[in-house]
């Protein structure tokens, strides 16, 4: 399986073992293949402008998230 380059250290992955999102987040962008070209997260990291942990892949932000 093709998954994003920056799979392991995205901060998602502390947010799904906390179980604190939907595992939909993982399919529809980060493991699926192509997917992460439409992660708003991974076009700020290739662009190197900051963005909050708490930043959803739509770009959204979920406040309840640390
Ligand atoms: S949220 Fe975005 S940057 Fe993080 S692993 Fe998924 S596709 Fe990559």
């Amino acid at each position: 399986m093709i998954v994003c380059k920056w799979y392991a250290v995205c901060p998602l992955r502390r947010h799904e073992r906390q179980g604190k999102i939907d595992m939909r987040w993982s399919k529809q962008y980060c493991k699926s293949s192509g997917g992460w070209m439409r992660c708003r997260r991974y076009k700020l990291e290739t662009q190197g402008v900051a963005h909050p942990d708490n930043m959803l892949p739509d770009g959204s932000i979920d406040e309840t998230l640390a």
